[in-house]
């Protein structure tokens, strides 16, 4: 009952919700209320009326028929089982109509309440209009045969307008109804739809929510302001270990550079430099103090909407602590070891030089000591690049250098110890290049890539050599046809000990050191370097070093020496 009332102030929104029984009373109510107006006028004004017995009659059943609404267990019966009630309520009315007579008129303008129910309960929609007409002319002509002795067409057709009038009534709340029953359906249709829509994007979540925590790696998600989306249960531990709690902002945390004590400032944080914009890959950072300190490799990426703008970045967080530590302590190795060669390494070249000076000796013997001092050559440069790798960044003192003469000189050298003479040499460089550099330090890199073009190059080999200037940098470009690389084997050129399959397979000495430091020694000067290459078909290695300012001492007149005490042996 809470429910109807509830409904009758005006909460109607509920309706459909209520208890069949509820409906049912509610739908019955506006009549009984009615008919108990009609009572109390009567009581007060027309007494007689009580005197008329189908009025009476009329009204009992009404009672009847409410009470029958109340108690009846509607929801139990088929659901078009209430229909029964609108369709008895036309008994009642017609009585009360014929025993109000001429005392009350208009009690048969009562049928409009069971026309609309019957017109509005969207069930057999033609059947209740019918009925609601066939009802109402009952009501009218009913009367006019059970008293009228001799029935008339002015009888008949003397309220014959009330049908016609519930048919109307009963068409457009019918109309109105079926209106409304389509739009209800597509609401519930779209709700249908959108539920279907929300299960999906929870099932999503959940699915996110696991694999975000079940990856071993530290997320954060931040907005273009830096403040945290998302973040994982990884890098939760990530801050437990680095003294903070599970929900500690980086910014709290404290980062040490690469030396694992100076203290890296907020603008080189990783979270920092994503929510920034900027894409990163592979940038190590030293997390928390002391013995528990850990070393984690960080990278980000953008996260754009759908019109593609940017909304933020995920920035992920790797602990690589026991990479870095192997990497490190095999840098030592090498550094102790080579070290350790070294010193017995130049004893023995030195005697080796008094030796194959000495005059008179046997020819065997020196051709011997010839195959020695080769050897022991080639000794010295693995040991030499060792060193120079486990030592890490070269130190290197940048001059203007005239660039087209170190260039002139080492394609000379190369020629001179060219091994496969059949390979020829050609210089396209511009003359008259200045650039900033180290020349020793570049000379390495000139006589490592002019090496390896003779190494891998087939007898009958051309290889050419080009420098120019473009921009503010001076670009050399090394040019084989030799056996080349695929495109996989590509990606580790420039690694360290990377040696390609058929470099092995064919046993050509090298160690897969020399790219690697001559990548160290061009981006120490602050340019690139870069190598594209087709199998079978030979290699292109360039690299850009910046040109020496035009206003620099010696820049254009009166060149400093380039500086060539490099390995040249
Ligand atoms: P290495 O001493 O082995 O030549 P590098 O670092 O100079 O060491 O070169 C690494 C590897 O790259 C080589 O072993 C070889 O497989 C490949 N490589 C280098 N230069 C060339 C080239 N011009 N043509 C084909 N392969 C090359």
């Amino acid at each position: 009952m809470d429910r109807v009332l509830s409904y009758l102030t005006f909460n109607t929104r509920q309706f459909h919700e209520l208890t069949m029984r509820s409906r049912v009373v509610l739908s019955q109510l506006p009549l009984s209320l009615t008919v108990v107006l009609i009572l109390v006028g009567g009581f007060f004004f027309h007494r007689d009326l009580f005197a008329s017995q189908p009025f009476v009659i009329g009204i009992a059943l009404q009672a009847v028929l409410l009470a029958a609404c109340v108690v009846v267990p509607w929801d139990r019966l088929p659901y078009p089982a209430f229909l029964v009630i609108p369709l008895l309520d036309f008994i009642p009315i017609g009585l009360m109509r014929y025993g109000a007579g001429t005392v009350i008129t208009g009690v048969g303008l009562l049928t409009v309440f069971p026309v609309i129910w019957l017109a509005a309960s969207g069930r057999y929609p033609r059947a209740a209009l019918t009925a609601g007409f066939l009802a109402a002319l009952g009501i009218v002509w009913v009367p006019v045969f059970v008293t009228d002795t001799a029935v008339t067409s002015q009888s008949l057709t003397q309220s014959f307008l009330l049908p016609f009038i519930m048919l109307a009534i009963g068409v457009t709340i019918r109309v109105m109804t079926a209106s409304m029953m389509a739009q209800q359906k597509m609401v519930e249709e779209k709700d249908g739809a959108l539920q279907v829509l929300l299960e999906e994007s929870a099932r999503r979540e959940r699915l996110l929510d696991t694999v975000v925590n079940s990856v071993d790696i530290g997320l954060i998600a931040v907005d273009e302001t830096g403040k945290p989306m998302l973040t994982n249960r990884k890098l939760g531990q990530f801050r437990v270990a680095a003294g903070g709690a599970p929900d500690t902002g980086e910014s709290e945390l404290r980062l040490y550079q690469q030396d694992g004590e100076t203290v890296m400032a907020d603008a080189r944080r990783p979270t920092r430099r994503a929510a920034e914009g900027q894409v990163f890959s592979d940038y190590l950072i030293w997390w928390g103090d002391g013995p528990d300190q850990r070393v984690l490799s960080t990278s980000s990426r953008l996260m754009r909407n759908q019109s593609g703008e940017r909304e933020g970045s995920v920035v992920t967080f790797n602990d690589v602590t026991e990479l870095v530590t192997a990497l490190n302590a095999k840098d030592e190795f090498v550094a102790t070891v080579s070290h350790e060669l070294r010193t017995p390494l130049t004893a023995i070249r030195g005697y080796l030089e008094l030796l194959t000076g000495t005059p008179g000796l046997e020819p065997d013997v020196a051709s011997g000591l010839e195959v020695v001092s080769r050897n022991s050559e080639r000794l010295h440069k693995l040991v030499v690049d060792l060193l120079a790798t486990a030592e890490g960044a070269p130190e290197i003192v940048p001059v203007p250098t005239d660039f087209s003469a170190l260039v002139r000189e080492r394609i000379a050298t190369a020629e001179l110890r060219n091994a496969n003479p059949l390979v020829t040499f050609e210089d396209r460089s511009e003359s008259g290049l200045v650039a900033l550099c180290d020349g020793a330090r570049i000379a390495q890199v000139l006589d490592n890539l002019l090496s390896n073009a003779i190494k891998y190059s087939p007898a009958g080999g051309h290889v050419t050599v080009e420098a120019a200037q473009s921009d503010s940098h001076v670009t050399c470009t090394v040019t084989d046809q030799g056996s080349g690389m695929s495109e996989e084997e590509l990606q580790g050129v420039f690694s360290k000990f990377f040696r390609t399959s058929a470099a092995r397979n064919a046993a050509i000495p090298g160690v897969g050191l020399g790219l690697a430091i001559s990548k160290a020694i061009v981006e120490r000067h602050g340019g690139t370097i870069s190598c594209s290459s087709v199998e079978g078909e030979g290699s292109v290695f360039s690299f850009r070093l910046p040109l020496a300012p035009a206003d620099s001492p010696g820049a254009r007149d009166g060149l400093q020496e380039h500086r060539l005490q490099s390995q040249d042996q």
